[in-house]
């Protein structure tokens, strides 16, 4: 078991991000930890809350692969917000925040995740941007979701809050 990571999966499977459960719940914190310090747009912190949205504890071990493309990228920005990702892990990349966690992640195993998933938001062209993504998920949103409620706060992690609370208490 695990959760794969890709971009378009179906067509360059072999390029996938792989992780075990664990290591992709550390994966996801660290970028939820770094991208809600550095998120400054709604879209921004609209990527960042999709990501803390897959929530193991939530939502099932191994249930949280993603294709880059089902992500709620909005078409206006973008390249900005391709950008803004790319910052978050190169964030997580400088330990950005972890004097927050109360364990110190395997550098060894995550970092080449954070360079995978830094190549995959790198290739991620605009021509792929699901047009109905951002649309369906903020349509399947609830009206106290934290998205559609200004963006609140864990107290303790300062992390953007999901339907499901704090991805790093969570986990
Ligand atoms: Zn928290």
């Amino acid at each position: 078991m695990g959760n794969m990571i890709g971009l378009n999966p179906s067509t360059s499977g072999g390029t996938c991000l792989q992780m075990s459960n664990g290591l992709t719940d550390v994966f996801l914190n660290v970028l939820v930890l770094g991208g809600s310090a550095l998120a400054k747009t709604v879209s921004e912190k609209r990527l960042i809350v999709w990501l803390a949205e897959r929530d193991q504890s939530r939502v099932g071990m191994g249930t949280v692969g993603f294709d880059l493309r089902d992500m709620p990228w909005a078409p206006a920005s973008f390249a900005r917000d391709r950008e803004f990702l790319l910052c978050v892990a190169a964030g997580a990349r400088e330990r950005m925040g972890w004097e927050k966690l109360d364990y110190h992640p395997n550098e060894k195993l995550l970092f080449p995740c954070l360079d995978r998933f830094a190549e995959l938001v790198g290739e991620m062209a605009f021509s792929e941007i699901k047009a109905d993504a951002l649309e369906e998920w903020l349509l399947g949103a609830d009206v106290s979701d934290p998205v559609l409620c200004g963006f609140p706060l864990c107290p303790r992690h300062q992390t953007l809050l999901t339907v499901f609370g704090c991805h790093i208490c969570n986990n």
